[in-house]
């Protein structure tokens, strides 16, 4: 039997309903920006693995890190022990986090990232006996997929069996230069209501939600009013860390930082599930008391293992070079130039960019997961490329690595596919 049917016989596939999608693709080789599949096929990985391997796919330099790293210390429970590469890690950290931020969290992925954030806004105002309990999120956010995650999103197609079970959220539209002063009349009156305990936001890009951006100052606005109000403030950044908005954070494109931050993705370089959820001194303040149950009782088994932290590590030297700095503006460059190539085609309804994250909406209207995406999502592997349109929406968020060759190929590609919109 082939590895598709063997992968049939037991294995259940994220998002995906199995009735309409029995096959899955083997992929069994991935170097820099490729993958290969198993007849040797080479795809350019167009989105990063969901921009996880930012500095591409099996780095030698991170590798060799791990492999020094697996003949030393492999798993060590984190709970009364502690290691170096997780001390490295948070001082590396430090070193490029928004200078408010100065305690570290582990956990296992995004979504468990979002939840240590929520318990950690909850318990703060528990702690200090302030009743307020409520919690804003944007309108279409993505956070992930626990409970607490799912709760907080607003992408609720798929939540459906869930909604009577998930935390009750208020919910305030994505502010635009159009509807400012009504998200800024209701985001006051929620505050005002003194009950809010913390606003959670993805930082000027909702990834999921067919990568919408919006602008820092809009963004800053409400952040003045919940750092007037103390509302503690949870920037998402899952998604925008470590380097894709052209910054490190995509929060330092504003005036207000969050009081709180999420990270996962690329934190380890697509190398191993970890995730951190990184907090002020005054947070974590609140949870230190000769009283136990003031403590933060939430561990996940794998919290900081140490190979983790090595690739966590390893990837933020990367981050840091001139070489990865560089490629960085030189991506954002060459997205400008694309899109001004492609902006007025007759299919394009609107496009965007920032730092290396590229979207365009096609002029049709389809389902998120309907059939013209089917057609485009195949018409791309044929060709070598693998991208995951959202919706009517195409999108790039290439490894810092890619080659201008490699890029140019992905432009390529999509304006053939709007010929076949
Ligand atoms: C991917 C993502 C999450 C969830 O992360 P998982 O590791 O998939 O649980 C949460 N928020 C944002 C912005 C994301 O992009």
């Amino acid at each position: 039997m082939n590895l598709t049917e063997r992968d049939k016989a037991h294995l259940w596939h994220p998002l995906t309903q199995h009735k309409l999608k029995p096959n899955h693709l083997p992929i069994v080789k991935a170097k820099g920006s490729s993958l290969y599949d198993n007849q040797g096929k080479e795809y350019i990985d167009g989105i990063a693995s969901w921009y996880t391997c930012m500095y591409g796919h099996c780095n030698d330099s991170i590798i060799s890190k791990i492999k020094v790293q697996l003949d030393v210390l492999d798993q060590v429970v984190f709970s009364g022990f502690t290691h170096k590469p997780a001390i490295e890690l948070s001082e590396k950290l430090m070193a490029i986090l928004p200078s408010n931020q100065n305690k570290l969290f582990f956990s296992d992925n995004g979504s468990t990232a979002v939840d240590v954030a929520i318990k950690m806004a909850l318990q703060y105002f528990f702690n200090k006996k302030e009743k307020r309990t409520r919690i804003i999120a944007l309108e279409d956010a993505f956070h992930g997929d626990t409970f607490g995650a799912m709760s907080v999103s607003g992408l609720s197609v798929y939540n459906g069996p869930f909604e009577s079970f998930l935390l009750t959220i208020d919910r305030i539209k994505v502010p635009t230069k159009d509807n400012l002063k009504t998200v800024i009349t209701n985001f006051k009156n929620l505050v005002d209501t003194g009950e809010i305990a913390a606003i959670i936001y993805e930082p000027l890009v909702q990834g999921a939600n067919s990568m919408r951006m919006y602008d820092a100052d809009l963004l800053d606005e409400l952040l003045a009013i919940a750092k007037e109000n103390n509302v503690i403030a949870i920037a998402d950044e899952i998604m925008t860390g470590f380097g894709k908005t052209a910054k490190n954070f995509a929060s330092e494109y504003m005036l207000h930082q969050p009081d709180i931050i999420c990270m996962s993705k690329s934190l380890t370089a697509g190398i191993a599930p970890m995730a951190l959820t990184s907090c002020t001194q005054k947070i974590y303040e609140a949870f230190c008391d000769d009283d136990i149950t003031k403590g933060f009782f939430h561990g996940h088994t794998y919290s900081a293992n140490p190979l983790a932290c090595t690739a966590a590590i390893a990837g933020i030297d990367l981050l840091v070079s001139k070489e990865i700095q560089d490629r960085i503006l030189e991506i954002s460059t060459r997205h400008l130039d694309f899109e001004t190539r492609i902006k007025n085609h007759k299919n394009v309804n609107a496009t965007r960019c920032l730092g290396v994250i590229f979207a365009l909406d096609l002029k049709v209207k389809m389902d998120r997961y309907g059939s013209l995406r089917d057609t485009l999502f195949n018409y791309f592997m044929e060709e070598g490329v693998f991208l995951r349109p959202l919706g009517n929406t195409i999108y790039i968020l290439p490894p810092f690595v890619i080659t201008n060759k490699e890029l140019e190929r992905i432009y390529e590609v999509i304006e053939n596919a709007l010929e076949l919109v």
